[in-house]
């Protein structure tokens, strides 16, 4: 099999679609002085931004970006925008005894699906957005029981009347004709998004607010109200810290986050003959209720792109180079392709890709604001960042502008998390932990999938999920 890769220097197939990343832009030339200096132009640093101009359009805001305005997950995801919640609602009840405060946070992340659209909307970005349903199919009993618990969960926390349905296995083929498909979690409200065409547009949404970004300048090392770059120092009385992934190779912060791994593969055009045995005339959001989990859309052009863990994660939290993902990653996801739905077996890949996702050492996001420290932060998404990016760029904004708001009072603001391991133990957790799933997925299949293999328990044991 010839190992289909994106197009030299893009990262992803969502760039090779728009004819690669925009022209570069500046890098900072030599020291300068803002009001607020933020690191990393993905989501998170822009919808900041965004944020914190609209609100003060006189505050003097820039981003410094090692590489490109959308180079890291923003520009790489599989452009789902959910406002799903990551990940455990018990561990910030435990942390803060605020129900109220978890369930409210829960309609906040949902809220965020329209906010973007919105904002979107008002901008003029058009980023192949398409407000459609989240179909999580299961294909065994115990895959049944698991969508049926997470039905009970979102229902116990708050979601509001409509949100979220259990439906059947004929009904789940009649939309998507997945192969052995008993039944779906379908999640209402939430939408299709082309990744690079979103980070892209807010990046010029940004810049035409004011907001400088330089490009192709790394942050080497951080102070109080400093930040030293390999192009001059930037003196800022605000810093924020906006590089999900990639945190742990900011000086300091080797533990904070770990850069966990997922991959996606994109077909060619899928023939109408396909499509007429397959259906998806919905557009919907894919995934399946299987412990190593892929997710799944019906892109714009009419392709399949189908994401994965692959390679969950590179020893001494290591990035990939430029996306470039292992053959063995591409085999795995095409296996789970032509699993889930045959008809499109035969479909040759047009591109694979890879990036990092953050993830803390309790799977929880959070962000938070030191005033005295001049110092913000957010990031550890778990895989919904493209949603809940906007809720902490919106949140760290009024925390640094100082508004006394609802959102400033969520439990996810300034929770401290500790610690990932030191090595090898960070990587014999995490590839211990894929490997009990994957472990647990063949033991459910073979033993026809009547409960939930109990490997997969002591796999969220492991590493504390
Ligand atoms: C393959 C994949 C699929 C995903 N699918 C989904 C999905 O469908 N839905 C969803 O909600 N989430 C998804 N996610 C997660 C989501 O994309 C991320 O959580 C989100 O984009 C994070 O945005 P960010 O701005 O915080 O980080 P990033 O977009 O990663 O941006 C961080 C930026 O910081 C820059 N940077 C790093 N170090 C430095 C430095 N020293 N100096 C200067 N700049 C620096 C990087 O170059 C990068 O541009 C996916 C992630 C991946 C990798």
């Amino acid at each position: 099999m010839t190992l289909p890769v994106a197009r030299n220097g893009d990262v992803s197939f969502w760039y090779s679609q728009i004819g690669g990343p925009p022209p570069p832009r500046l890098p900072l030339a030599g020291d300068r002085n803002v009001d607020v200096c933020i690191i990393g132009a993905g989501f998170t640093g822009l919808w900041t931004a965004w944020y914190l101009k609209t609100q003060q359009p006189d505050l003097a805001v820039a981003l410094v970006e090692r590489d490109f305005a959308g180079f890291g997950a923003s520009g790489r995801n599989g452009g789902w925008l959910t406002g799903a919640f990551a990940w455990s609602r018990e561990k910030y009840l435990k942390a803060t005894g605020d129900r109220d405060g978890v369930i409210a946070m829960g309609q906040a992340l949902r809220d965020t699906v329209e906010e973007v659209i919105g904002i979107a909307g008002a901008e003029r970005i058009a980023a192949d957005i398409r407000r459609t349903n989240g179909l999580m199919v299961a294909c065994t009993p115990a895959q049944m029981e698991r969508i049926r618990a997470t039905h009970d969960t979102e229902i116990a926390w708050g979601a509001p009347s409509g949100r979220v349905e259990l439906i059947g296995g004929r009904e789940m083929r009649a939309r998507i004709d997945v192969r052995d498909a008993m039944g779906a979690l379908v999640t209402h409200g939430v939408a299709r998004v082309q990744p690079a065409k979103l980070v892209r547009g807010l990046a010029a949404a940004v810049e035409r607010l004011g907001v400088r970004i330089w490009e192709g300048t790394t942050v080497t090392e951080l102070g109080k109200g400093r930040v030293q770059t390999d192009r001059g120092r930037i003196s800022a009385p605000v810093i924020v810290r906006a590089t999900e992934g990639f945190t742990a190779g900011l000086p300091g912060q080797g533990r904070t986050l770990l850069p966990l791994n997922s991959a996606i593969v994109v077909t060619e055009p899928v023939p109408e003959r396909v499509w007429q045995q397959i259906g998806w005339g919905g557009f919907e959001l894919l995934s399946d209720a299987s412990h190593t989990y892929s997710y799944a859309q019906r892109t714009a052009d009419d392709r399949i792109a189908m994401g994965g863990r692959g390679v969950p994660y590179r020893f001494g939290s290591r990035t990939d180079t430029r996306g470039q993902t292992q053959a063995a990653t591409v085999q795995k996801l095409h296996a789970i392709l032509r699993r889930l739905l045959p008809p499109a077996a035969d479909l040759p890949l047009a591109h694979a890709w890879c990036g990092v996702l953050g993830v803390p050492r309790d799977w929880c996001a959070s962000l938070g604001y030191d005033r005295a420290a001049g110092f913000a932060w957010a990031g550890g998404y778990v895989g919904t960042g493209v949603s809940t990016s906007n809720l902490a760029g919106r949140t760290l904004a009024d925390l640094i502008l100082g508004r006394d708001t609802d959102l400033v009072r969520l439990p996810w603001v300034n929770r401290q998390v500790r610690e990932w391991e030191a090595e090898p133990l960070r990587w014999l957790g995490v590839h211990g932990m894929y490997q009990l799933y994957s472990r647990a997925d063949a033991h459910e299949a073979r033993s026809g999938g009547k409960r939930t293999s109990v490997l997969a328990r002591i796999a969220n044991r492991l590493v504390g999920r």
